[in-house]
């Protein structure tokens, strides 16, 4: 695994951030005014019912979207200021993503599939010569332990090798945050703990994670848990709809 540590991610806010999707003839709320902060390092797992927002939450937190309304700040930066090439030089050199669907192009073998980041990466100079990428994409096979199926296709590959090159692919461009969309959810239960283990590798490197489930098994492997329902955050310690007062676990006792 990794030794080197990674340049930081910094502190993520979210100040009352609402995302509202206009697409038919009725709104959907799909954030409502969510407060959060995510520091430096941290694996945090948001956890939440189908349809409470978490993708939406991961595409905010990832650049892959703006709020409708509320501040977003990465680093100490404002991403609402950002513009579209702003927001991809953040999105390409700070965070990678792995999604539930592994989205690998099946046509390549799984070196080029990883490459692909530092493909679309920077321009002119600051671009990564072949020679250079192929080694960085080994490398990160290597470390996601498949650097002998560099040459394979994903559709010769198990589910779980497959998920094991999109995190290989997440890493390439070294990261400092790394956004997984229900990772595991098409995994068994081997190929689940190998994932995880990646995560708890790349956080141990110094990376922050932040792992979006709807398995509970899965979120215990993050050091904090923040839970989304119908597009809300809910408060810590409150489980189920019905909070209970300390007042009246007092008078339990
Ligand atoms: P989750 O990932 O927790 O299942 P999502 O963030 O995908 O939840 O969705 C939250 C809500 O927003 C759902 O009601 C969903 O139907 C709606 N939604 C998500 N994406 C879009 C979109 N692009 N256009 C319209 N509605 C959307
Ligand atoms: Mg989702």
């Amino acid at each position: 695994m990794e030794t080197h540590t990674v340049q930081p991610a910094g502190v993520i806010e979210l100040i009352d951030v609402s995302k509202i999707y206009r697409t038919g003839p009725i709104d959907v709320a799909a954030l409502r005014n969510v407060s959060m902060r995510i520091d430096d390092n941290e694996f945090v797992a948001i956890v939440g019912p189908s349809g409470s927002g978490k993708s939406t939450l991961m595409h905010i937190l990832g650049c892959l979207d703006v709020p409708t309304s509320g501040v977003f700040r990465l680093g100490g930066h404002d991403v609402q200021d950002f513009d579209e090439n702003h927001l991809a030089d953040v999105r390409n050199s700070f965070i990678g993503f792995v999604f539930q669907q592994f989205n690998l192009l099946a046509y390549l073998p799984a070196w080029r599939n990883v490459e692909l980041p530092l493909v679309y990466a920077g321009a002119g100079a600051q671009r990564v010569k072949p020679a250079e990428r192929k080694a960085r994409a080994m490398a990160a096979l290597e470390t996601v332990g498949l650097a002998d199926r560099a040459h394979h296709r994903p559709g010769e590959l198990s589910g779980g090798q497959q998920q094991r090159v999109a995190v290989a692919r997440a890493l390439v461009t070294e990261p400092a945050m790394i956004l997984a969309d229900e990772p595991t959810g098409n995994l068994d239960s081997t190929s689940t703990a190998d994932v995880l283990a990646l995560l708890d590798d790349l956080h141990a490197s110094g990376r922050t994670i932040v792992l979006i489930t709807h398995e509970a098994d899965v979120a215990r492997h993050a050091q904090r848990t923040v839970r989304v329902h119908d597009g809300q955050i809910v408060p810590d310690g409150i489980v189920g709809a019905t909070p209970v007062a300390p007042a009246t676990i007092g008078d339990l006792r």
